[in-house]
């Protein structure tokens, strides 16, 4: 018997699991290696030396299925977690639905998304290897937030560059950042060749994340002291991540709940994969057998458009090769709202994972996607931020879809970040403001024919 009348499901912190999971050791196949674009064979170690100290490096490749949390970073983790679980009921009224929502709500953290689940232990593993400085970009500001709060926790450097046009647009997220003592740039920047290079041709460029990245990475590569942090996309930012899950598999047991589908957004796919991974783990074990179903932006849909190939991660071509579902590192989307889901490519662990048939994916117009945003602030008080709206609208779509069969399906989401940053992309859709554009076959085909070549 589920408890119907429970609304938010807590964990005390001595329930908070001590571990995170690693799926790859229980997949049938493992994922393709990630390639030096060189030599074009497998990167080792050494390679990824000069940007990442060697326990994330161990982490990226681990054949292990379990990897213990620090007791430091289980200390930061309280600060916010165990996160809730809420079930959905004033939404689920609203809809007319026999469906039960559940949502995992993530914004209850300092930075108010999912993101500092993995920046606190990027920067605890950094900080023990004696780095004093970490470099990334940021796009909106969310992972650029949760670096800067990491760092401040163990004492070390936190500097980023920001996209141009959220540096200028999105001025929050940069006072955040310097509040939490973080060093703030916009990117292009002239302290890099990089985005000197990019001045010389273009001054008054809007920017880009791989433009950022390259900033980043190029700095870190040439002070030993100093090294480049990442906030999605890679297999340790998606174990860390897992924590989101373990918890969620917990809070549903005690209500006695199963899901039988789970819905998530994807930008690079690392709260989808947090949540879902040790969903997937059951699932292959047999003891559940949930839908897992990703959802990303109609303007940027490497899922169910792009190509599963191997590509950079970057615009500049400078990372190692990634086999993932890719629109083309230099695909550029349109500026929509929900900047954390404007990435060219997919996580490998996640594109594998889609190969394998193990998750299905759809993509959303942001009208849709605003719309269901609304309707959740209005009925679960909660105002998301853009890039959670794809997954509630996908989340809405199946409950009226149970309405129509009278199922009475459980379903599952991450709310990963709240929205009160980003109440002018709000204020834009409420004013009637706000456009979906067509994604055309001719671009995407552009974007896609530029792909590195690599013989099979
Ligand atoms: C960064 C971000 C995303 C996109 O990143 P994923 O790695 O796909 O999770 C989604 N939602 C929020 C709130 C973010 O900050």
């Amino acid at each position: 018997m589920h408890n119907d009348a429970t609304t938010k499901i807590l964990l005390s912190e001595s329930e908070m699991p001590r571990r995170w999971y690693n799926l790859v050791p229980d997949l049938p196949t493992p994922p393709p290696p990630v390639l030096h674009p060189g030599t074009l064979q497998p990167v080792g170690p050494e390679d990824l030396a000069p940007l990442f100290p060697m326990a994330l490096i161990e982490q990226e490749v681990t054949s292990q299925r379990y990897v213990d949390i620090p007791d430091a970073v289980l200390d930061v983790y309280r600060l916010w977690r165990p996160s809730p679980l809420f079930r959905a009921h004033r939404l689920e009224r609203a809809l007319g639905t026999p469906a039960r929502i559940y949502y995992k709500y993530e914004g209850v953290s300092p930075a108010g998304s999912h993101k500092p689940n993995t920046a606190v232990p990027q920067a605890y593993y950094n900080a023990v290897a004696g780095i004093r400085r970490l470099t990334t970009e940021t796009g909106a500001g969310q992972w650029g937030t949760a670096l800067a709060f990491a760092c401040a926790q163990f004492d070390i450097a936190c500097e980023v560059w920001q996209v141009r046009a959220s540096y200028d647009q999105k001025p929050y997220r940069k006072l955040m950042i310097e509040t939490f003592g973080g060093l703030i740039h916009p990117s292009p920047s002239e302290l890099t060749a990089a985005g000197r290079a990019v001045l010389a041709a273009h001054p008054d460029s809007p920017g880009s994340l791989g433009i950022a990245i390259s900033e980043a990475v190029e700095v870190a590569a040439q002070h030993a002291d100093t090294n480049y942090a990442l906030g999605s996309v890679l297999n340790h930012v998606l174990l860390h991540q897992t924590i989101i899950g373990e918890e969620a598999l917990l809070q549903l047991a005690k209500v006695d709940a199963v899901p039988d589908v789970i819905v998530g957004c994807t930008g690079g796919g690392s709260n989808f994969g947090g949540l879902a991974f040790p969903f997937l783990r059951e699932k292959l074990a047999g003891t559940m057998n949930p839908v897992i179903r990703a959802v990303e932006p109609a303007s940027c849909p490497s899922l169910t458009r792009g190509v599963y190939a191997y590509d950079f991660g970057d615009t500049a071509g400078m990372t190692p090769l990634m086999k993932m579902h890719t629109l083309g590192h230099d695909f550029i989307p349109d500026p929509i709202h929900a900047g954390g889901l404007r990435y060219h490519g997919m996580s490998p662990l996640i594109s594998h994972v889609y190969e394998l048939g193990l998750i299905e994916a759809v993509a959303k117009t942001q009208r849709e996607c605003f719309e269901a945003g609304v309707r959740f602030a209005r009925t679960e008080g909660i105002v998301p931020a853009p890039e959670p709206t794809h997954a509630l609208a996908a989340c809405i779509e199946e409950a009226l879809r149970c309405r129509e069969t009278g199922e009475e399906k459980v379903i599952l989401t991450a709310l990963c970040g709240h929205g009160h940053l980003d109440l002018p992309a709000y204020g834009r859709y409420l004013a009637g403001d706000m456009e979906d554009r067509e994604l055309s076959d001719e671009t995407l085909a552009a974007a896609t024919a530029a792909l590195p070549r690599v013989p099979a």
